[in-house]
């Protein structure tokens, strides 16, 4: 196909636009740090020097069923907030109000999700984002989906705090990272509630181990 750009060229134009030191000069006027919600001051803030092009990308964890954790299933122990026979929501630890990861119990990633999976993916991620978003401590939950850590298809469903304006938008994950521990009943409870209500909405099976 023609007018596709290759990894190399790709990397070649960004380097091109770098300095000598191989820094791209910090853009604050045109770019997320003109935002008012932009999490840092911009006094010494400069770019990491761009790296070279890595020669393939690196085998993620779990690459292959085989090597993967869902062949074996969940642990029954393991907490979840919502579960089903075809996939699991489990709430991490963090800093936010929520921040919880839906996953199928079947080896798949995003882009070779079966239909029936990916429809019914659609209608969780709904009923999850409107639990999570009925947590008094909520205002909007934002959804991501990255893949470069684990191959097994994983979502994120995070809640942004209410009434904190600053974290709005796609700075959240920087102030996430900031903030203190969310206290460990409160992130029991939190489960439980979202779990609750995705049950309600969709059946499966509410909270289990919190
Ligand atoms: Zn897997």
């Amino acid at each position: 196909m023609t007018g596709l750009e290759s990894a190399e060229d790709f990397h070649a134009r960004v380097l091109a636009a770098a300095g000598e030191d191989g820094r791209l000069a910090f853009r604050a006027d045109d770019a997320m740090a003109a935002w008012d919600i932009y999490p840092y001051e911009l006094d010494g803030l400069r770019m990491k020097p761009l790296a070279p092009l890595a020669d393939a990308e690196p085998p993620r964890r779990g690459e292959t069923a085989e090597e993967c954790w869902c062949p074996a299933g969940v642990p029954p122990e393991k907490e979840l907030a919502w579960s089903n026979e075809r996939w699991v929501l489990q709430a991490l630890p963090g800093t936010l109000p929520a921040e919880l990861m839906l996953q199928p119990r079947t080896h798949h990633d995003l882009g070779d999700l079966p239909a029936d999976l990916a429809a019914e993916m659609g209608v969780l991620t709904v009923a999850i984002a409107a639990a999570v978003e009925s947590l008094p401590a909520v205002a909007r939950c934002q959804l991501a989906r990255y893949g470069d850590g684990g191959a097994h298809l994983h979502l994120f469903f995070l809640g942004r705090p209410s009434r904190m304006l600053q974290l709005r938008g796609s700075p959240l994950l920087d102030w996430a990272d900031q903030l203190p521990p969310l206290p460990d009943d409160v992130r029991r409870a939190h489960a439980a509630h979202v779990g609750t209500l995705v049950q309600d909405a969709v059946g499966g099976f509410g909270p289990s181990g919190l």
